[in-house]
């Protein structure tokens, strides 16, 4: 929570600083709304959630004074009761074996990292992980995903740079399965500079492990920097075109993280929020908690 809280510092000090300038000592007018809006919209909580948060307020408070502290209470509630369907922790089922999760997402968001982290968690949950080096396109993701193999002691299917994403994934299936593994998690790689070529090699890596499995990947898992704010809608759009997204990551909620574009995509989207990265490290993946997101949001 301390990780989260301090990672949201910027976007809850403006938040709240905003809020004190605009509530203290003065009743709750149009003017004072119109400037709540607006500071909810610069903090990423789009125009929709931003438009009903405040008239919600006004429903029962207009005309009268509202301290910052109240007006704090009633957006945490608010931030609350939005994100919580979202709110849901990534279920392994046990019947699948392996369940296999796919991971997309630009370059930077996180993959690699939230492949690792959730490798580790596996892993201490006592299943048994292996992973696959599906970004066959970048050097230092084979690598990088090869060290976290260590790290976890998990195995990593992996070939030379420049080999075919989909006949890995489909050979890391087969190895997988025959080794009887819980989970297989899917490296994929995120240049969206090539949007048509990496289309093709998504849907390509999905067509195949499907021919191993029809229900394959049961999990679709789409990371996106918290830190990037309005772009993390665009991404999502131009993914879900791609493949079917059924779960969002939020990394580097500990960074200069723009948290409420989290808000924005839960209210937009309704994707489940299965993780957030909250720091580089091993154990700084969390189950994304609806209350403590709402608190160190608000503050
Ligand atoms: P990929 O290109 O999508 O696979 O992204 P990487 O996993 O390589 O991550 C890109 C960079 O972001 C690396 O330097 C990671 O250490 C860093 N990173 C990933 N997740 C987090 C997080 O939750 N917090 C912070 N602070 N950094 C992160």
């Amino acid at each position: 929570f301390a990780r989260l809280k301090d990672g949201l510092s910027k976007s809850t000090s403006r938040l709240t600083e905003g809020i004190s300038g605009i509530f203290t000592k003065r009743k709750l007018d149009d003017e004072a709304l119109e400037e709540l809006e607006e500071l909810l919209i610069r903090a990423d909580l789009g125009p929709t959630t931003a438009a009903r948060m405040t008239a919600g307020l006004a429903r029962t408070r207009f005309g009268k004074e509202v301290t910052p502290q109240e007006v704090r209470e009633y957006l945490a509630g608010e931030v609350q009761k939005l994100v919580e369907p979202v709110a849901r922790p990534l279920v392994i089922e046990p019947a699948r074996r392996p369940h296999v999760i796919l991971l997309v997402g630009v370059n930077g968001t996180g993959k690699t990292t939230t492949i690792g982290k959730l490798a580790r968690q596996l892993r201490e949950e006592g299943k048994t992980v292996w992973m696959a080096a599906g970004d066959t396109f970048r050097a230092a993701a084979v690598s990088q995903l090869k060290v976290w193999g260590e790290r976890t002691g998990c195995p990593v299917i992996a070939k030379d740079t420049g080999a075919d994403a989909a006949g890995l994934a489909f050979e890391a299936l087969e190895k997988a399965r025959a080794a009887g593994a819980d989970v297989l998690l899917i490296d994929t790689a995120g240049r969206l500079q090539n949007k048509t070529g990496l289309m093709e090699e998504l849907r390509k890596i999905v067509r195949v492990i499907k021919k191993l499995d029809p229900e394959a990947p049961h999990t679709t898992l789409l990371t996106l920097d918290a830190t990037t704010g309005q772009n993390a809608h665009s991404q999502v759009e131009v993914f879900k075109e791609m493949v079917a997204i059924n779960g969002l990551v939020l990394t580097k909620l500990d960074g200069s993280a723009r948290g409420g574009v989290l808000v924005a995509l839960a209210e937009k989207f309704g994707l489940p929020v299965h993780a957030i990265g909250v720091g580089e490290g091993v154990y700084d993946l969390r189950p994304f908690d609806a209350r403590q997101f709402a608190r160190a949001l608000v503050g």
